[in-house]
């Protein structure tokens, strides 16, 4: 790993990728194509700079937030941060047992579980659905992982990948760019790495299931592109996901488990978003910062299930604004399908009788 790559990474995060990078051909590797995690990139760009001087990093917050917000802000990352910091560490030290055994027999071996045999596991989907509904309000897709959605440089164990989604609140989203908003955006990415590290341990302490979290907050995988693959939405025209339950007021992480043991949710059902977006544009409208392209540029070709990943955002332009707020979150605000859960079916009837209306219902291939 380049030097330079290798500062970046959070300690635990280098040790697991020095660990299973040796090994190639055992775990999924990022593909010739893959593009960089979000906060990596601004570290390259030098948007953030990997300064472990504490107060040079804390005049740096203080010029981006303002003063007045500043004592609001530290709250905001006492409350949340040593739970996404623990969260963080858990993803990678829970899978140490694998690591240990993967280093001896250069192998990375599949457990002995019936349930391997035993697809789909129905009964199983659904316990694992209702314990993460019940104990986290976590929904759940589960996909085939394709190579070309895990960020440059990294890897992960294992092919097949559960999606798990966890709501974010409308009011608090509702007053972005104010850091109550950036409040939420964090207290959810410090429940839902708590969330797949439990539901993963839960899988693998009462069925034998080897598994892997990972955490929401700078992971391995890109989420929003696997969660569309997954059938539980389709990117909106900022690349956020869009789902029926939530619109996009949710945060998204992945669990990776070794073996296809349930039904795949994968469907086109939201790709009627994409004709609905060409005509809404409210978030490009509405970003501060222009950073939303008009149009969006192709990233990645043939990703299998969702075509192509594209870019959407001008990184750059998003990032003084993202980071002064902790967040931003004005394109979600303002975003149609998050005002409401029963407005996915709204939007999706109206657009459906605009087209008919059009006579293109055949062509746009709407359900
Ligand atoms: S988060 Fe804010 S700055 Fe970034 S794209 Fe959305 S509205 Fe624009
Ligand atoms: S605001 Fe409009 S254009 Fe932007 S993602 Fe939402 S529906 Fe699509």
């Amino acid at each position: 790993m380049g030097k330079k790559m290798s500062a970046i990474l959070d300690r635990n995060e280098r040790e697991y990728l020095n660990r299973v990078i040796k090994y190639p051909n055992q775990v999924q590797m990022f593909h010739k194509d893959s593009v960089q995690e979000g906060f990596e990139y601004f570290q390259y760009q030098g948007q953030i700079k990997n300064n472990s001087r504490y107060i040079s990093v804390i005049i740096n917050k203080i010029l981006a937030v303002g003063l007045k917000n500043f004592p609001k802000m530290i709250k905001i990352f006492i409350k949340n941060m040593p739970t996404i910091t623990r969260g963080k560490k858990e993803c990678f030290t829970d899978t140490n047992e694998y690591l240990d055994e993967f280093e001896k027999t250069e192998k990375l071996t599949r457990s002995e579980s019936p349930l391997i045999k035993n697809y789909p596991n129905e009964e199983l989907w659904r316990e694992l659905t209702d314990y993460a509904w019940d104990k986290w309000k976590v929904i759940i897709g589960f996909t085939e992982l394709p190579n070309q959605l895990i960020f440059k440089g990294k890897a992960v164990l294992f092919k097949f990948a559960l999606v798990c989604i966890q709501e974010m609140d409308r009011e608090q989203i509702n007053k972005a760019p104010k850091l109550s908003a950036g409040e939420e955006v964090i207290g959810v990415y410090a429940s839902l790495g708590l969330a797949v590290n439990d539901i993963a341990r839960w899988l693998r302490n009462k069925y034998g299931i080897r598994c892997q979290s990972n955490h929401p907050l700078g992971g391995l995988v890109d989420t929003s592109p696997l969660a569309a693959k997954a059938g539980m939405g389709w990117q909106g025209h900022n690349g956020l996901l869009i789902t029926p339950q939530y619109g996009q007021l949710q945060r998204i992480a992945p669990i990776f488990v070794e073996d296809k043991l349930f039904q795949f949710t994968d469907n086109h059902e939201h790709l009627w978003i994409e004709d609905f977006c060409k005509k809404c544009r409210k978030c490009e409208k509405a970003c501060p910062t222009q950073a939303i392209y008009s149009e969006k540029q192709p990233a990645i070709e043939n990703v299998p299930g969702i075509y192509q990943t594209r870019t959407c955002i001008d990184r750059l332009k998003c990032y003084p604004q993202f980071n002064k707020t902790l967040g931003c979150s004005i394109c979600i605000k303002v975003c149609p399908f998050s005002q409401g859960d029963k407005n996915y079916y709204k939007i999706k009837k109206a657009l459906k009788n605009k087209l008919k209306d059009e006579e293109k219902l055949e062509a746009k291939k709407i359900v």
